[in-house]
């Protein structure tokens, strides 16, 4: 059970650091948006990462994946039944009907940010869209969920929720990954809290203005069950089924949640 209770252990930012960590956040909307019109059938994963990696150094930042724990790429780049994780390669080359998500983070000033986004390549089926969409959802239910005052699963409670009514809505039983989840950001990628995708809200540290979290849900068509494969990094589902995953990164403020990664 991880520390949900240490409070203590979260980074406060002040107002003038929350505005660094956002001009990071942009530099990660920017070089996700450049992704996301790049992406289509017959471009490679390994361009995209080139790219990636070009946009954040052109904006004097840092790519914070490159070289993390000896990650090989700029950004992570998962191709259908791969969830999280994915090594970006050349010799991954898009199709039409492909699900891609980019997880992308940027490092300004010392500043993180981080976000994600899943993008269809060419023309995708439409039980894939709805995956995405779903879990897009999700994760905006869990960033309005943040507040001051609130408590840290407020929104996994939310993110939960958000998944469930997706799954009745469109009548299939996604899968919501709980391996994975969240994280406390700021002068670190990865910082206390561990946000969980799911449980009791109410619970955790209490929400306060000056801390920075990633939300980050990943759904799938089918399990919630998980593998990591022998490259130590790329995780796919253990059935095979496809998986979607969105993050934001967002500031508690006195006036709720401002999302850091949001584009201008
Ligand atoms: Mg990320
Ligand atoms: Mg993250």
């Amino acid at each position: 059970m991880r520390s949900l209770r240490v409070t203590s252990a979260i980074e406060l930012k002040s107002a003038g650091e929350l505005e660094a960590m956002r001009a990071a956040g942009l530099v990660v909307a920017r070089t996700l948006a450049a992704i996301t019109d790049a992406t289509k059938p017959g471009v490679s994963t390994g361009e995209l990462d080139a790219l990636a990696e070009e946009l954040i150094r052109d904006a004097d930042a840092v790519p914070s994946f490159k070289g993390y724990h000896g990650f090989p790429g700029s950004v992570c780049a998962s191709v259908n039944e791969q969830v999280v994780h994915g090594i970006p390669s050349d010799e991954q080359v898009l199709a039409d009907g492909d699900l891609l998500s980019i997880d992308c983070g940027a490092i300004l000033d010392g500043w993180h940010g981080d976000a994600a986004v899943t993008i269809a390549v060419g023309d995708v089926a439409a039980a894939d869209r709805a995956l995405s969409d779903a879990t897009h959802a999700a994760m905006s239910a869990g960033l309005d969920a943040v507040r001051p005052g609130g408590r840290l699963t407020d929104i996994s409670y939310a993110v939960q929720n958000a998944a469930a009514a997706a799954s009745a809505r469109d009548g299939v039983e996604y899968g919501l990954i709980t391996t994975y989840g969240g994280h406390g950001i700021g002068t670190s990628m990865h910082m206390e809290p561990f946000l969980p995708n799911a449980g009791k809200p109410g619970r955790g540290p209490r929400l306060r203005p000056g801390m920075a979290l990633a939300v980050e849900p990943m759904l799938t068509g089918g399990t919630d069950e998980t593998v990591e494969l022998d490259d130590g990094w790329t995780v796919i589902t253990a059935d095979g089924s496809r998986a979607a995953h969105w993050e934001h990164t967002v500031a508690i403020t006195d006036d709720g949640g401002w999302i850091l990664t949001a584009p201008e």
